[in-house]
């Protein structure tokens, strides 16, 4: 038996072992070709198809019609920020934000640097343990894009439903919730995920556009921060991270064979569900972060009475088999970050840890 430790960290995050050990059998040898895919050329005709293969198992699981593109990037979803508003926001137009999280607002913050853009809906009053109304959500007709974040990864909200934003293209950052639940993608002209949380290893980010949107990418900003120059080459104009695209192939197998996201849905709801029924049972040993309606299925975050109580269970979940629990450093507290990959043995066991602990220390 390999030792495996219960995974709950946020990012870089658990993979699940069947895909560490295929990557295990070809790290030396992938393909038959004498050589490992990181010693490949990009141009050979093993890392297209890689390439083109991994994009069309993503098109598939995301289940999205035809007319999207799948992009390769670099630079993790924080360089998405800075590229939607280069790419996207022309003079005279604002790029409206919804900001429901820290990511989100740093998505923002990245925006007003390239040209106009403003917040039409927050939950920062109330210190993010809400998502804002997107009910009454007014915009503008100059109105570029609409930019939210589907799930709060350090807060621990996810939302479950759009805002209707009619013609205007809604744009998400659904790193942390991507392939997580079944969802409708279409309503997006563009989303984008790094790869650490859901769907692989640190180093590719991939970005989904409609194929409309790529008409706007103006040619006064460099080719290399450009989405129709990622488009016209196939995410191969310059060395993509060709091994973090292998990985998120084996992935996407994975999940494939899992049974695709209706199934991945079902676990992580009942895996959730394990670690808020402890929270709501504990009589305010643990307090959940979020307000009820709000809880993300990926990000579990609770509090405890006192810093000190709080390190001690840290320390001690250490000491038990579980690793990554401390909040971020941002916000504290506690956090379970449950993605794809985690089982739902691993969150039974946290559950009972948390179950022990309040006994001994409650
Ligand atoms: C992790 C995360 C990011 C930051 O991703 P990087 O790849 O580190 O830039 C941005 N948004 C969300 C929602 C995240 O979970």
């Amino acid at each position: 038996m390999i030792y495996r430790i219960n995974n709950f960290n946020p990012g870089p995050a658990a993979l699940p072992l069947e895909v560490l050990q295929e990557a295990q059998k070809e790290f030396v040898e992938y393909g038959g070709r004498g050589m490992s895919v990181m010693e490949m050329s990009h141009r050979s005709k093993d890392v297209e198809r890689l390439n083109e293969e991994t994009q069309q198992l993503l098109l598939e699981i995301l289940g999205l019609p035809p007319g999207y593109r799948i992009l390769f990037m670099g630079g993790g979803a924080s360089t998405q920020f800075a590229l939607v508003p280069l790419n996207f926001l022309k003079s005279g137009t604002v790029g409206r934000y919804i900001v429901s999280g820290s990511f989100s607002e740093k998505a923002y913050m990245e925006a007003i640097t390239v040209g106009k853009a403003e917040i039409i809906a927050s939950s920062k009053a109330h210190n993010w343990r809400r998502l804002p109304d997107l009910n009454d959500v007014q915009l503008g007709a100059d109105t570029a894009y609409v930019h939210m974040t589907t799930n709060n990864t350090i807060e621990g909200s996810q939302f479950r439903a759009l805002p209707a934003t009619g013609q205007v293209p809604l744009i998400g950052d659904m790193t942390s919730d991507i392939l997580s639940r079944r969802f409708d993608y279409t309503k997006f002209s563009m989303f984008y995920a790094s790869a650490q949380k859901n769907l692989g290893c640190a180093g590719v980010t991939v970005a989904v556009i409609r194929e409309e949107m790529l008409k706007e990418c103006p040619e006064r900003i460099p080719a290399i921060f450009r989405y129709s120059t990622f488009v016209q080459h196939n995410s191969l104009y310059n060395t993509p991270p060709v091994h973090s695209v292998y990985m998120m192939k084996l992935v996407l197998e994975w999940v494939k064979r899992q049974g695709g996201v209706a199934e991945l849905e079902k676990r992580n709801i009942e895996k959730a569900n394990l670690l808020y029924d402890v929270i709501d049972v504990s009589g305010g040993f643990y307090r959940g972060f979020i307000e009820k309606p709000y809880r993300s299925l990926m990000n579990i975050t609770w509090r405890m009475s006192d810093v000190e109580l709080e390190k001690r269970f840290v320390q001690e979940s250490e000491r038990n088999g579980f690793d990554g629990l401390a909040g971020h450093r941002s916000v504290g507290g506690l956090r379970a970050s449950a993605y794809n990959a985690v089982s739902v043995e691993s969150c039974r066991a946290l559950a009972d840890f948390m179950i022990d602990f309040q006994k001994r220390n409650g």
